[in-house]
């Protein structure tokens, strides 16, 4: 009897150690391995493509970036500066590479749309411009006419129904021992789906927003919230982006925030590592905040992580890795909450790529939300069923810690569940219905798939108010928790 695990080591001991510098995938000759026995067919190393990040300067090939030299490219202060905000401007700078009449589309889209437009160099240099209609980082950042689609009859600009679980303005306390805070209503760059639709970044034609900018009495407030409450353990710093809080600003929160004994855990919230990761590399004095207050949640036994959120494998490159790479260095964890998206990530094969990718570079793939019910966007939304689809594709593709949960965040203010634990789901009528018995006990919760993706016959029932309130009523009869109270966002 041949003994294979003597065989597969003496042919193991043959391979020589790589020298300094050099990696084992360069250094060993494939055929040292043939006659190891395989129970799963091997792949190429070309094939892997989520560990690659060629060192290329990309924006060059937009013909306005043409003569930006890497220097530049990498200063966060000129990501900055040059971030469009009109569709004008956006048009000025890419003329002809886009298709003409998209700029007219684009016009259409921002005159419906409830978030404003804008959008970093690092993001424009990554859209495919020859192709904008199906490119992941346009849908994502760019609304256009014709693709928008009318709303579910249950869509709302503040979905998760985040400003009725504030006690104070800016601070929103649904779980038992986590808060939101929300110092800063600005980001780097503005996503189509926003959660905080109702508060973040311009007014737009359609909407007028609730005002959360920086205000240090406001934060007061806050603070004194969270002291006052000795189960708040966990505080999560969004906004708006804490990249766009000044280097004091951010020291001094989270300072204040780890001083307070009940808090246990901080974490800064930023989809900057997504979309404008030359600020780690260039903005010495913010890195240097983040980093202190890192130590100092350290140094007293506390802890301090950011969350960040890539949606889309495209949007990590070399600069990313590179980011990614100093926070690691200092010790940051750094996870990630991606957003499914129609015509962006709602493919097994690119959310794969998506959590391998991420884990390449040292972010924990967390959690990935079905997109929340936002008025405005529901061209971006996909059913349930799709979201359940992935994620059994996902689930075993890579190690457990680094798969991520995919959740309903559910509209009214239940909290995040798994898409897996509705008490009840038809996939005709597209209602799916949620009990969160530890954030809102006795009550339930509903997600909606989106209009689009039902039959020709539910479309129909959908128009019909009457239909409609039919339809929720069996969901209830159905879901056989009918003692609980209904909350629709
Ligand atoms: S970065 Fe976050 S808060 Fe800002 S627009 Fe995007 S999703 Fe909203």
């Amino acid at each position: 009897m041949i003994d294979t695990a003597t065989t597969e080591r003496r042919e193991i001991s043959k391979i020589s150690l790589p020298g300094k510098g050099q990696s084992t995938l360069e250094q060993t000759p494939r055929r040292e391995y043939q006659s190891l026995q395989h129970v799963r067919p091997p792949v190429s190393f070309e094939s892997l493509t989520h560990g690659q990040f060629p060192e290329e300067e990309f924006w060059r090939k937009l013909p306005a970036y043409a003569d930006i030299d890497r220097e530049t490219f990498l200063d966060y202060k000129w990501q900055s500066r040059n971030s469009k905000t009109s569709a004008g401007r956006l048009k000025k700078l890419i003329g002809d590479f886009a298709p003409a009449e998209f700029f007219t589309d684009l016009e259409q889209g921002l005159s419906k749309a409830p978030m404003a437009l804008r959008i970093s160099p690092y993001i424009i240099s990554l859209i495919d411009w020859e192709d904008p209609y199906n490119c992941p980082l346009r849908i994502q950042f760019v609304p256009i006419g014709n693709r928008l689609l009318e709303d579910h009859p249950n869509t709302h600009l503040d979905s998760l129904n985040e400003q009725g679980d504030s006690p104070t303005p800016g601070l929103t306390h649904r779980y038992f021992d986590k808060a939101l805070f929300l110092p800063i209503n600005t980001c780097p760059v503005y996503c189509r789906f926003c959660t905080r639709s109702y508060s973040v970044g311009m007014d737009t034609e359609e909407v007028s927003k609730v005002s959360l900018r920086v205000d240090y009495e406001r934060w007061k407030k806050a603070f004194e919230y969270i002291e006052s409450r000795p189960e708040l353990e966990d505080i999560v710093i969004s906004g708006g982006d804490a990249y766009n809080l000044r280097a004091d600003q951010l020291e001094e929160i989270g300072l204040t925030l780890l001083a307070i004994p009940n808090v246990r855990r901080i974490r800064v919230a930023t989809k900057g590592l997504a979309v404008m990761p030359q600020k780690i590399l260039s903005d010495k004095k913010w890195l240097q905040a983040l980093t202190t207050v890192g130590n100092h949640a350290r140094k007293n036994h506390k802890d301090m992580a950011i969350h960040t959120h890539f949606n889309h494998p495209k949007e990590m490159t070399w600069i990313s890795q590179q980011a990614l790479g100093v926070l690691h260095e200092r010790g940051i964890t750094v996870r990630n909450q991606a957003v499914m998206q129609r015509g962006v990530n709602d493919e097994v094969d690119t959310m794969i790529q998506l959590v391998r990718r991420l884990s390449y570079i040292n972010v924990h793939p967390y959690y990935v939300y079905v997109c929340d019910m936002v008025s405005g966007i529901e061209d971006l939304r996909t059913s349930l069923s799709t979201a359940l689809n992935i994620e059994k594709h996902v689930r075993g593709s890579t190690a457990g810690f680094n798969t991520p949960t995919f959740v309903c965040d559910l509209p009214g203010g239940g909290g995040k569940r798994s898409i897996h634990s509705y008490e009840y789901y038809n996939q005709d009528t597209g209602i799916a219905v949620y009990t969160a018995p530890s954030v809102k006990a006795g009550k339930l919760f509903f997600y909606f798939d989106p209009i689009h993706s039902l039959s020709e016959q539910s479309r129909l029932r959908w128009s019909d108010p009457v239909e409609g309130q039919r339809m929720l009523d069996e969901a209830i009869r159905e879901s056989k928790t009918s003692s609980s109270t209904v909350d629709l966002a």
